[in-house]
């Protein structure tokens, strides 16, 4: 019997709060993939997907839209992430 983790192994939170910004295991809530190596960001705020980091004001807009989707809490990843809690 193993014990369901109770914090995130990468940034530390509790189960149910959400992830530090950055947090590798952050899920995306929009393709369900890891947040950090999705295209998301990109397709979210109208631009093909590319190697350069955003700009502040991309950034923010992906944040924007990242918030209006709702971020998704450790413990609560949906479909292919499972595995990973
Ligand atoms: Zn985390
Ligand atoms: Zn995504």
């Amino acid at each position: 019997m193993s014990e369901p983790k109770k914090t995130c192994p990468d940034c530390n939170v509790k189960t149910g709060k959400l992830h530090d910004p950055g947090c590798d295991i952050e899920q995306c809530p929009f393709c369900h993939n890891q947040l950090m190596s999705c295209g998301c960001k990109w397709i979210q705020i109208g631009l093909e997907p590319h190697e350069i980091d955003l700009n502040d004001t991309e950034e923010t807009a992906w944040k924007l839209s990242l918030e209006d989707k709702g971020l998704i809490p450790f413990g609560s990843e949906t479909g292919n992430r499972r595995s990973f809690i």
